[in-house]
């Protein structure tokens, strides 16, 4: 999460110095690479799932400035205060604000920070992403589910995809079904899912829940009734004939034709589907058929 504070300081102090900074020219100095490229002049806007960044982004175009990378080491008059001891007794349970939107994300969810994070450190699949987060090494893409590295983050031993908790798949049926209480349609459980939590297969899992919850196919609305619509009694031969293939019967392709006037019937039989377009031979059979009628 180290990038998401170091961003939230640059916001913090251009609000804090807002009236000195807007309408000027200004510099921001970071100690942070990733931060002096995401936020970097000529950018646009970070191709980034964390909403925040984004958020943080577009509150900084704003701005006319220009950001500049310089080496922790030479950074002192910044880092001296956060490397002052500080007298707090449970530094544990001191909240960055930065952190407060994924921990809310969390409690917003049927389950417990705790709990969700004893699951996820037992659930193998990501081990791996987890230790490639703690240590800032990139993993194979089989071990980040496809998804680009920088999109997770871990929080309280809970994994988060942008703001989106990852959800152990123990886990998973107990947040399926709080996502589904009030038994939202398919598309709008899918959206508000999309807002909390994530898992490979999540939109899968939300349209079988729906498709196989009886209550939800009880209310299903129903597809318009369409009216029968009956063909028009001819008035003549072959004004109009009903023509389809069928088989293989014994190794035998059919082609029938039925004259909807006098409901004679014919038929071509070959042992495959015919070469002629079908309408060809529906014309020349029905030429023939018309002339002998006469
Ligand atoms: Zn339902």
């Amino acid at each position: 999460m180290q990038v998401d504070k170091e961003a939230y300081a640059i916001i913090f102090g251009v609000k804090k110095f807002f009236q000195y900074l807007y309408g000027r020219r200004f510099t921001l100095l970071t100690d942070n690479q990733a931060i002096s490229k995401i936020f970097g002049e000529h950018k646009g806007l970070p191709v980034m799932s964390a909403l925040r960044m984004q958020h943080y982004a577009t509150y900084l175009q704003s701005f006319n400035y220009e950001i500049r990378f310089r080496k922790s080491a030479n950074h002192a008059n910044a880092d001296a205060m956060s490397r002052f001891p500080l007298d707090i007794s449970d530094p544990e349970n001191e909240i960055e604000e930065s952190d407060a939107v994924e921990l809310s994300q969390i409690d917003t969810l049927p389950l417990t920070a705790a709990e969700l994070g004893q699951v996820t450190a037992e659930d193998h699949t990501v081990q791996k992403l987890i230790q490639g987060i703690k240590h800032g090494h990139s993993v194979e893409a089989k071990d980040r589910f496809g998804v680009e590295q920088h999109e997770f983050s871990l929080q309280k031993g809970c994994l988060l995809r942008g703001i989106r908790v990852y959800v152990p798949a123990p886990l998973q049926k107990r947040v399926l079904e709080e996502l589904h209480s009030t038994h939202f349609g398919t598309t709008r459980t899918k959206s508000l899912a999309r807002g909390y939590c994530w898992w490979p297969g999540l939109d899968r899992d939300i349209e079988d829940m729906v498709a196989n919850c009886a209550d939800c196919q009880s209310v299903r609305a129903e597809p318009a009734k369409m009216n029968l619509h009956c063909w028009e009694t001819p008035t003549a031969p072959f004004q109009r004939v009903h023509v389809d293939f069928d088989g293989p019967y014994l190794d035998t392709y059919f082609f029938i034709y039925v004259d909807a006037y006098s409901k004679s019937r014919s038929k071509y039989a070959g042992p495959s589907r015919p070469k002629v377009p079908s309408i060809c031979i529906a014309r020349s059979s029905a030429s023939l058929a018309f002339r002998q009628s006469w």
